[in-house]
């Protein structure tokens, strides 16, 4: 049975540039979280360390100790094996076979259980979102690159390896250009963060005007989505056809996945999602419905994601929650 005085679970979302942690009640109520940087190129066991800190600090700023902790969650990207607790591959960390739950676990002397970054992602927004609770929900989280999460039947579904939900990867032009897997033509070279910096880059390159050199400098140094946003509200043209075009994208791959899966819900997230869906969600919805079977596109939902970040540390936290019942 549950430890009684263990009322509170923690939440990670392990990504290559920050880890964030959260703790939060069972009724998976957040407390407070804390930011650190991942500093991958230090390698896995400074990185494990740093997340381990994180978790107490976390801890530590909601005046609680770990003896109230039932067990932590962690979501990392990539492929994981939860059984197992390893890190099987995750390139943006340069990781292969990290036990990273084995290590945890010794370091912080509570339970601790893994799960794929964009899982956990669906997972928080099923918990705290999808309050009508629909048996089929899609999720896809649009950052650096694309992930997806998948739940069917009212269950998070992981597929024969725990690798389903790959959905950045699906191709959808065969002539298209190389994805940092090695294919060519990956939903995520279309519409991922970097596909939109790498296009409004080779625009301007290309002798094309955008509002965005006035704003950071020809380089576009530390270039983010918000500035984008900004610089479609201020009417950059050159900008807005590029965002438009990946919302194009966006829409095909719904399409694509509607035609197989027929979801209740479409969740879009991610970074990018959060700073530009307003922008972005009527040409997604539109390209959708043009990429669909007749009928099949009847009552299903695309929705953006309110929970920014919160998402991925609000899923791990029910997988502890779920895993130490
Ligand atoms: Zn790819």
């Amino acid at each position: 049975m549950a430890d009684t005085n263990r009322s509170h679970v923690v939440g990670v979302d392990l990504g290559g540039t920050k880890i964030l942690a959260g703790v939060f009640d069972l009724k998976l109520q957040s407390l407070g979280t804390t930011k650190f940087s991942t500093k991958a190129q230090r390698g896995p066991e400074a990185v494990i360390e740093r997340v381990a800190r994180c978790v107490q600090d976390a801890i530590d700023e909601c005046d609680l100790s770990t003896k109230q902790i039932r067990g932590v969650g962690i979501g990392a990207p990539g492929a994981v094996d939860p059984e197992h607790g390893e890190v099987v591959f995750a390139p943006n960390l340069g990781w292969k076979d990290v036990a990273i739950v084995k290590e945890l676990e010794k370091r912080l002397d509570v339970p601790v259980f893994l799960e794929n970054d964009c899982a956990a992602c669906i997972r928080g927004v099923y918990e705290q979102e999808l309050k009508a609770k629909p048996k089929h929900v899609l999720g896809i989280f649009i950052g650096t690159g694309i992930g997806g999460g998948l739940i069917l039947n009212g269950d998070p579904y992981p597929g024969f390896s725990h690798t389903a939900g790959e959905i950045g990867h699906m191709v959808i032009d065969v002539n298209g250009p190389k994805c940092s897997c090695g294919n060519k033509g990956c939903f995520e070279v279309f519409a991922s963060r970097q596909a939109l910096f790498r296009a409004i880059q080779g625009a301007i390159k290309s002798g094309e005007k955008s509002l965005l050199t006035e704003m950071l400098g020809e380089d576009l140094k530390d270039l983010r989505s918000g500035d984008i946003r900004k610089a479609i509200r201020r009417g950059d043209k050159v900008v807005e056809k590029i965002v438009e075009e990946a919302a194009e994208y966006i829409g095909v791959a719904i399409g694509n996945l509607v035609n197989i899966l027929n979801p209740e819900v479409v969740v879009l997230g991610g970074g990018v999602m959060e700073a530009l869906a307003d922008e972005m969600m009527p040409t997604i919805t539109k390209s959708a419905k043009s990429h669909v079977l007749p009928g099949t596109f009847r009552n299903v939902d695309i929705m953006a994601s309110k929970l920014g970040d919160n998402a991925g540390i609000t899923g791990a936290a029910a997988v502890a929650r779920d895993r130490t019942k």
